[in-house]
C-alpha cells in the first residue's frame, strides 16, 4: 500500500500527509522508521525519489565551502579550480588525491604488509610520506599496531565492534545499535592505541550495507565527521565527495544500500566504481566494482596493473576527483603478483607525476575545505602533518591481555594494547572493559 502523496486535491491541512487509507498524520511521520499509519503505507515510499521529507537538490547559493560541498551532478570541482562540462574537464591545476583504505582488523596478519606498503621511501610531491585510512573492526585487533600506524600519521576510523556478519543486520539497525557500534568503535581504539588527538572522525559500514536515515543521524549525533560506504556506479567523470545536506547527486546502488534520503551534516567519501573492462575501448557491459577485491575478474598482476592505470587516468584526465582505492589486506596478500603490480603502479606514479598525493580521507576534506592548487599543495599545511615520522613501537612491550565477556560467553579473547588491560574484553555494552552493572 503506498501513501496519498500526490492527488489533485490536498487531503490534510499543512504539514499532515495522507496515509494509503486516506488518513492524516504528520508529515515528520513519514519515513521515519516506524510505522504510524493504519496501513504502514508511510513507510512505503521512502526512497531519495518519494520520501516526503527528502533532502532538496543541490543549491550552489546556500551551500558553501567550508562546511557545505555540493553540484547538481556531483562532478563538479571545488572551488572552481577548473569547469567540466560536456566537451571535457580543464583541471591541470588540481591536485590529484589518491585515497588508500583497509578495511577489518590491524593485526600481526597484515601488519607486514602495510610496512612493506608505507615503508617511508614512497614520498608525495611535498616531501611526505604517503599516508593512507584504515576502517578498523574490533575482534582480533592489536591496538598497539593500531596506535603504531597512527603515529607513522595514517588515519584511523571505525568500522564497527562486532563487524556483524548478519549483513540486513546493518540496514535495519536503529540509532541505538549504529551508536553502540561505531561511537563504542572509537572509544575502543581511542582507549586502547591511546589516540588523543579525536583523529577518528570516519566510518565505513561493514559489508558497505549503508545503514540509511539511521546512520546518518547517529552520526550527526556522535560527532562523526564523515561516511565512506555509498557506492556510485561506474560513471564519467567520476564524482566528487560531497555533504549530505543535500539530495546525494546519484541514484542509491541497488537494494543492498539503503541510502539517507534527508539532510544530515556528514560528509560523504563517496565510493566511485571502477572500471575493470580488460579493453575499455570496447564498450562492453560490465558493472564497476567498489572494493578492489570484488572486482573479481582480475587474474593476473599485468591485469591488475592496467586496471590500476586505467582508472587513474579516469580520474586524471576528467575532473581529478580523488582516485579510492579500497582493500582488503588479506587480497594483497596472497596474490603477490598483485602487490608487485600494485607497488610498482604506486613507484611509477609517483616518479612520472608531480601532481599526485596519497592522502587520507580527512586530508581531503581538509583540501575541498581550502582548494589549493598544484603549486600552493606542495605547501599545504594539513598534507605536512606528520610529514616523515621515524617508525618506533608505541612501547616496548604491549600488554597481552587474556580476557572475555559475558557478552561473548565462552570465548577466550586477546587484547593487545599498550596501555594497561581493562577488566573485561570490551565489547558494545562495555567498551572500556572496566565492567558495567
Ligand atoms: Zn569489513
Amino acid at each position: 500500500m503506498k501513501p496519498l502523496l500526490f492527488t489533485d486535491e490536498p487531503i490534510c491541512q499543512e504539514n499532515y500527509l495522507a496515509c494509503g487509507d486516506g488518513n492524516c498524520i504528520e508529515r515528520g511521520l513519514f519515513c521515519n522508521g516506524e510505522k504510524d499509519c493504519n496501513d504502514g503505507s508511510d513507510e512505503n515510499a521512502c526512497d531519495i525519489e518519494t520520501d516526503p521529507n527528502r533532502a532538496p537538490p543541490c543549491d550552489t547559493s546556500i551551500c558553501k565551502l567550508p562546511d557545505c560541498f555540493c553540484s547538481e551532478d556531483g562532478t563538479q570541482v571545488p572551488g572552481g579550480l577548473c569547469n567540466v562540462g560536456p566537451a571535457g574537464a580543464d583541471c591541470q591545476n588540481v591536485p590529484q588525491m589518491v585515497t588508500i583504505t583497509f578495511d577489518d582488523a590491524i593485526n600481526n596478519n597484515n601488519i607486514d604488509l602495510y610496512q612493506e606498503i608505507f615503508n617511508r621511501q614512497r614520498k608525495n610531491p611535498n616531501g611526505c610520506d604517503i599516508k593512507a585510512s584504515f576502517f578498523v573492526s574490533h575482534k582480533y585487533t592489536n591496538y598497539s599496531s593500531v596506535q603504531f600506524m597512527h603515529d607513522m600519521g595514517h588515519e584511523i576510523a571505525a568500522h564497527s565492534i562486532t563487524h556483524n556478519d548478519d549483513e540486513g543486520f546493518w540496514t535495519d539497525a536503529v540509532v541505538d545499535d549504529w551508536a553502540k557500534e561505531m561511537a563504542g568503535s572509537r572509544l575502543i581504539i581511542d582507549k586502547f592505541a591511546n589516540i588523543t588527538d579525536n583523529s577518528v572522525v570516519g566510518l565505513r559500514a561493514p559489508y558497505l550495507r549503508v545503514g540509511g536515515n539511521n546512520q546518518f543521524t547517529m552520526m550527526e549525533e556522535q560527532a562523526f565527521l564523515y561516511d565512506s560506504s555509498i557506492t556510485a556506479p561506474l560513471q564519467n567523470p567520476p564524482l566528487w565527495p560531497y555533504t549530505m545536506y543535500f539530495r546525494m547527486p546519484h541514484r542509491c546502488h541497488g537494494a543492498l544500500q539503503n541510502c539517507p534520503t534527508r539532510s544530515h551534516a556528514v560528509w560523504e567519501m563517496v565510493m566511485n566504481e571502477l572500471d575493470r573492462r580488460e579493453d575499455p575501448t570496447v564498450d562492453e557491459d560490465l558493472p564497476g566494482c567498489a572494493m578492489v577485491d570484488s572486482c573479481s575478474n582480475i587474474l593476473s598482476g599485468d591485469q591488475f596493473y592496467n586496471f590500476l592505470t586505467h582508472n587513474f587516468y579516469r580520474h586524471y584526465d576528467q575532473n581529478r576527483a580523488p582516485l579510492g582505492l579500497f582493500f582488503h589486506a588479506a587480497w594483497l596478500k596472497n596474490n603477490p603478483e598483485f602487490l608487485d603490480a600494485f607497488l610498482y603502479w604506486v613507484d611509477e606514479i609517483i616518479e612520472s607525476h608531480n601532481d599526485v598525493y596519497f592522502v587520507t580521507m580527512t586530508q581531503v576534506i581538509q583540501w575541498i575545505q581550502n582548494p589549493q592548487n598544484v603549486d600552493e599543495a606542495r605547501n599545504f599545511e594539513p598534507w605536512k602533518e606528520r610529514c616523515n615520522v621515524e617508525p618506533k613501537p608505541p612501547c616496548l612491550a604491549p600488554h597481552m591481555c587474556k580476557l572475555a565477556t559475558k557478552e561473548l560467553p565462552g570465548e577466550a579473547l586477546h587484547l593487545h594494547t599498550c596501555v594497561r588491560c581493562p577488566n573485561n574484553y570490551p565489547w558494545l555494552n562495555d567498551p572500556t572493559g572496566d565492567g558495567f552493572i
